[in-house]
């Protein structure tokens, strides 16, 4: 089941399992709003997920 997400700035970030789409949004963060990278905890960032 592949996770997918359209974070706020319009990037849409997506990965093939909960660990990946974990790294995949921590990696998105850190790079484009590092202001808010280690403030989502993983049930967050899981719960933001559409799976697909
Ligand atoms: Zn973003």
């Amino acid at each position: 089941m592949a996770l997918t997400t359209q974070c706020a700035c319009g990037a849409t970030v997506t990965a093939e399992d909960e660990e990946g789409f974990l790294a995949a949004v921590g990696q998105h963060v850190e790079t484009t709003h590092p202001d808010l990278a280690g403030t989502m905890t993983r049930e967050q960032i899981l719960g933001m997920a559409e799976r697909t």
